[in-house]
């Protein structure tokens, strides 16, 4: 009877689905390339440029123009275009908000979280929690975060102590306390972690982290790893966004060395996401690493490892070409040679479905 018992419970067993989206912000492929020969000599070696599953991808807006962070992050978290400062708002149309990826795995009980370098009420974030009709109401972004209601909100500023609180959530502010919960035994069923480095509430460059000595605040691979502790206590499966989100900030200002330092933090982030999903030894994560738009229109010139590279800008702001797309685990083969930012939403719903 025990033997049946245990059988039973083995054959209907629920599986997981583990969806994890990586957006490198304003990260076009030259400035994979350039960070790839800055780190190592040689384009490639970046921890996601060997994924199996190696694609492109369309971003322009509803209305065919070059995108902001706010369209392109609606496409990815709902499947509909929208216009440029829109947070999942059905517009053009009739401005219902859009269901996002993230809600709809929660409502169906598994894991949601989002993690960033930029405010957590930045538009990519906020894309896959909020429904505004303009980006810049980060206040009622805000309400609608905690409202939401997500298990992971990791970041700059945007949510206070007693926001947390009222989530139900651990209010993590130092570095310390995102290594401890890391590796943690007994982590929170809920987390909200605000980091600040400036008046506009970012978390510092990666390149000002390391030369300002800022050993308080904690990286993005740091955050990442942290959020899988947290996340992880789903074992149906979750559906996290971790966000590089200042290599664009970087990109606006065509400052190169910001550029390739946060791209190749965002190459760590991704090594230690692989590498949980290693651990695992479990053939249930799926890792979708892509960008939300060009930022800067950089070309790489010449370089070398440890050499800040020489490169060319064409603009401060966004570009419309397409950007690259790299796939690993369960799903990973959902990466074709040539996609629109929209198909991302339904490869995470349909890892939700597989659930
Ligand atoms: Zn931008």
């Amino acid at each position: 009877m025990l033997a049946l018992i245990i059988l039973w419970n083995v054959l209907t067993r629920g599986s997981c689905h583990n969806f994890i989206l990586m957006i490198g912000d304003g990260m076009g492929l030259q400035e994979v390339k350039a960070a790839s020969v800055f780190a190592s000599g040689a384009d490639g070696s970046l921890s996601f440029q060997s994924f199996p599953h190696v694609g492109t991808m369309t971003t322009s807006n509803a209305d065919g123009e070059v995108t902001d962070s706010a369209a392109s992050a609606t496409a990815m978290a709902t499947g509909v275009k929208v216009q440029n400062h829109v947070i999942s708002r059905r517009l053009p149309g009739d401005d219902s908000p859009l269901a996002t990826v993230l809600e709809e795995f929660c409502s169906h009980g598994f894991g949601g979280g989002v993690v960033t370098t930029t405010r957590v009420t930045h538009a990519t974030p906020a894309a896959f929690l909020a429904h505004v009709n303009s980006r810049d109401d980060e206040q009622t972004i805000s309400t609608q975060i905690v409202a939401a209601g997500p298990d992971v909100v990791f970041g700059g500023s945007g949510l206070s102590q007693s926001q947390a609180i009222a989530m139900g959530a651990s209010f993590l502010s130092t570095r310390d306390e995102i290594l401890t919960l890391a590796a943690s035994s007994s982590p929170p069923r809920r987390a909200v972690a605000s980091f600040t480095f400036d008046q506009d509430g970012h978390m510092p460059y990666e390149y000002d982290r390391i030369s300002s000595g800022r050993t308080d605040v904690p990286t993005l691979s740091e955050l990442s790893r942290a959020a899988l502790r947290v996340l992880e206590q789903f074992s149906d499966g979750f559906f996290l966004m971790i966000e590089g989100g200042r290599i664009d900030h970087a990109g606006h200002a065509n400052d190169v060395v910001r550029n390739v330092y946060e791209t190749v933090e965002f190459s760590n982030a991704v090594a230690a996401v692989k590498s949980w999903a290693d651990l695992r030894r479990l053939n249930d994560t799926t890792i979708i690493v892509t960008a939300d738009h060009e930022t800067g229109g950089m070309t790489f010139l010449s370089g070398g490892r440890g050499v800040v590279p020489s490169v060319s800008w064409t603009t401060g702001w966004h570009t419309g070409v397409d950007v690259g797309a790299w796939g690993w685990g369960e799903h990973g083969s959902f990466v074709v040679p040539h996609f629109d930012n929209t198909a991302i939403h339904s490869f995470a719903k349909q890892a939700l479905n597989d659930s």
